[in-house]
């Protein structure tokens, strides 16, 4: 029978970050100043477990919680202890902080080893059950990254379990639907999506947890080969606030005014999409193809930008036109020039950096295509757009890596999109996507062609692929970017690099973050936020085909069954009303939601279709194809109407290019309000009917 090895961390409360909570100049946290809380997804992993093994009956099968992090970290601990594990391991030393996922997922995957051969005796009968993803980093990488280092088949985005003749059954989210699936082997790794039945600690229980011994290792007791700074394979290149949505936020009173926005801002087309006002990047030119010798305008940061346009004024103002030139006395100067900006040390790095104009990686941009059903997902070519933009920046060609069954003929669109070269890995075995299958192939391929960067789309499939196989190349990775470009980091000597965006701890601020010590750089982006080119059938690029050898094997789980929407949806209508969980029932989303689409359509005269939150199609009051966001589909029109729905990001992900939000929901705190453009407080058994009289009337 099973045991569980629980992964559990302490975060800080990011629904209470405060603006004096972290230092912009390091990107790091002021622990100190913050709520610790255990991280809301690994309690519910936790009570996922604890129900694992009430299903089985067994109650001889050990909860292990294992958590790594300051000595302060022991109190999410006693939180397991005080509810269902029966032993607690504590991974705390100082060498071990600073890490990235990578040098994450490595010591607690040693620590792992260590618990089952001394605590579980060496058996392989055992779960690793952790969270999806932790509230302060967001990335969901660090459990299938530990997957790949203990070599276990993982099964993600789980949100139920059923024990079935002697082995448990998962459901799991997947793009577009939901899927049943085994693991093949013991052990497995699972991470929880979602599981809302809490565990509460009781008195005798929590009584009981203070008075436990909680085991402590430290970094020389696991041995693990990658931890802290040293053993990460990215570095943090500037943490600054978001940049502020420029959607109004604009509580309307009554039906009769929103009827008004609603109908003037489909007209005039005012909305201004969820952009943030960060501006768009400066297109990236090579050192050598700019028209200055000196320019170094492209760095990864506006300081080093301006320590550059300093020192070259400077040598241009001295007559220096070549590196050799700058002596001593040219040095005093521009020092003095400098005054505050920088010193000796940072000059010698930047005249060092000024004599570089090598790129420091070499080869193709490739993005890893996903697809089903022999129909590419749309991020795919959201990337592929991506992908020829960073190309053409570093003169080089766009791969494409399509891994499947008999996938060739998708390879023409491919191109059309973007694409130069398609490489095709064609096997049986990899006719429905197993992650460890696919992440073998596509490991093998990029081992072979190193191309330079290598883009996956962040749905559940690519996050759970990318961190496979970065980490099974040793590369570093970069998750859900929501921006790419091409920098440099002259002072460092490295040119051409790319540095990825992505927001962190809950979007309350944004992280460029760079690659170190890896062959080729790696990222996922979101959907829906990098813009797909428009097709051109002339274009044309070359398929190339790459032999692999799988066997039975490489396939880690089994699919019982899979679960995708049917039918036909038009989400390119210029008006999408959709309705969430708070739509109550199927009647109350048929009443609502039918008799607003049918106003608007006579109203403004344009085609409207019906969407739903995943809360909405998981209660049924309508089917999956309509589902909008991160695994439906991600919408861009001009009007978006969401009724009875919180605004969750990944719901909020799918409609980030729509003109204008209108949101309808009775809880005057739904986060939906600050990310949309008008917004009503009331409920929707009241609000619609009132909102179709007065549109009827307007
Ligand atoms: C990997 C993964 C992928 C996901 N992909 C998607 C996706 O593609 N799309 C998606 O939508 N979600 C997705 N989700 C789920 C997402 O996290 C949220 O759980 C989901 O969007 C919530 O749907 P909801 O807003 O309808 O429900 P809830 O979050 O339960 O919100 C219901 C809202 O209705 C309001 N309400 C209740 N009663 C009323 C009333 N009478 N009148 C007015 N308002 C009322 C409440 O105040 C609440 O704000 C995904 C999750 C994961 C983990």
């Amino acid at each position: 029978m099973s045991d569980y090895i629980v992964l559990v961390k302490q975060v800080p409360d990011v629904t209470q970050i405060t603006d004096n909570a972290f230092n912009l100049e390091t990107g790091t946290l002021i622990r100190s100043r913050l709520v610790s809380v255990i991280n809301e997804l690994d309690a519910q992993a936790l009570a996922f477990a604890n129900k694992m093994r009430q299903d089985t009956g067994d109650k001889d099968a050990k909860i292990i919680c294992l958590t790594m992090g300051p000595p302060m970290a022991e109190a999410v601990l006693r939180y397991g202890l005080s509810r269902c594990a029966d032993t607690a391991v504590l991974l705390t030393d100082k060498a071990l902080s600073g890490a990235d996922t990578l040098a994450t997922a490595n010591p607690l995957a040693f620590a792992i080893r260590k618990i089952v051969n001394e605590i579980l005796n060496e058996d392989s009968d055992y779960y690793v059950v952790c969270g999806m993803q932790s509230v302060d980093g967001d990335t969901a990488q660090v459990p299938p990254q530990i997957a790949e280092e203990l070599g276990l088949p993982c099964i993600t985005y789980v949100t139920g379990s059923e024990y079935n003749k002697g082995r448990f059954e998962f459901t799991r989210i997947i793009s577009g639907g939901s899927q049943v699936v085994s693991a093949r082997k013991m052990p497995a790794v699972i991470t929880v999506a979602k599981y809302e039945y809490p565990l509460f600690a009781t008195f005798v229980g929590a009584r009981r947890a203070n008075r436990m011994e909680i085991i402590r290792w430290g970094a020389s007791d696991i041995k693990a080969t990658h931890i802290g700074v040293e053993g990460s394979k990215t570095r943090v290149i500037r943490v600054f606030p978001p940049g502020k949505s420029i959607r109004k936020c604009e509580q309307v009173r009554d039906a009769k005014s929103l009827a008004k926005a609603l109908i003037n801002s489909f007209k005039s087309g005012n909305g201004e999409g969820g952009k943030d006002d960060v501006g768009q990047a400066k297109r990236y030119i090579l050192p050598d193809r700019r028209v200055g010798r000196f320019d170094r305008s492209f760095e990864g940061t506006r300081k080093e930008n301006e320590d550059f346009a300093i020192l070259s004024a400077k040598l241009k103002e001295l007559g220096i036109s070549e590196v050799n030139q700058i002596n001593e006395r040219a040095k005093k100067e521009i020092l003095a020039a400098a005054g505050e900006h920088f010193h000796k040390r940072a000059l010698e790095d930047m005249i060092n950096g000024l004599q570089i104009s090598e790129l420091s990686y070499k080869d193709e941009v490739w993005v890893v295509a996903e697809h089903s059903n022999n129909t590419i997902h749309p991020a795919t070519f959201e990337l592929i757009g991506k992908a020829r933009e960073l190309a053409d920046s570093l003169e080089t060609n766009v791969g494409v890596c399509l891994a499947g069954e008999r996938v060739e003929q998708m390879a023409k669109e491919l191109i059309s999109a973007g694409a130069d070269n398609v490489y095709i890995i064609e096997d049986k075995l990899l006719g429905v996507f197993d992650p460890t299958a696919h992440r073998k192939v596509i490991a093998d391929a990029i081992s072979t062609y190193q191309p330079q960067i290598i883009l996956y789309a962040a749905t559940p499939q690519g996050r759970m692929l990318a961190p496979m196989v970065s980490y099974r190349l040793g590369c570093g990775l970069t998750a859900d970017c929501t921006s790419l470009d091409i920098r440099d980091s002259s002072r460092r000597g490295q040119i051409g690099i790319l540095m990825q965006t992505r927001p962190a701890l809950g979007g309350n601020v944004m992280a460029t973050i760079c690659t170190k010590d890896s062959r080729s750089q790696m990222a996922t982006a979101r959907p829906g936020v990098m813009k797909r080119l428009t097709p051109d059938e002339s274009r044309r690029g070359k398929v190339i085909k790459y032999e692999v050898q799988l066997s039975d094997s490489d396939v880690s789980l089994e699919i019982i069954k899979t679960e995708l929407g049917t039918g036909e949806v038009n989400f390119g209508a210029e008006v999408i009303v959709s309705g969430g969980k708070g739509m109550q029932s199927r009647d109350n989303y048929e009443r609502l939601v039918g008799s607003l689409c049918d106003c608007l359509v006579t109203k403004l005269n344009t085609q409207v279709e019906r969407g739903a939150s995943r809360a909405a199609v998981e209660q049924g009051f309508i089917d999956r194809v309509h589902q909008v966001g991160q695994t439906g589909t991600a919408v861009g029109s001009k009007l978006y109407v969401a009724l009875g729905i919180s605004g969750a990001i990944q719901h909020m992900i799918g409609v980030a290019n729509t003109e204008t939000i209108v949101a309808i929901n009775s809880d005057p705190h739904a986060p939906i309000f600050k990310q949309c453009d008008y917004y009503v407080v009331g409920s929707v058994e009241d609000t619609v009917p009132q909102l179709v009289q007065a549109l009827e009337t307007e």
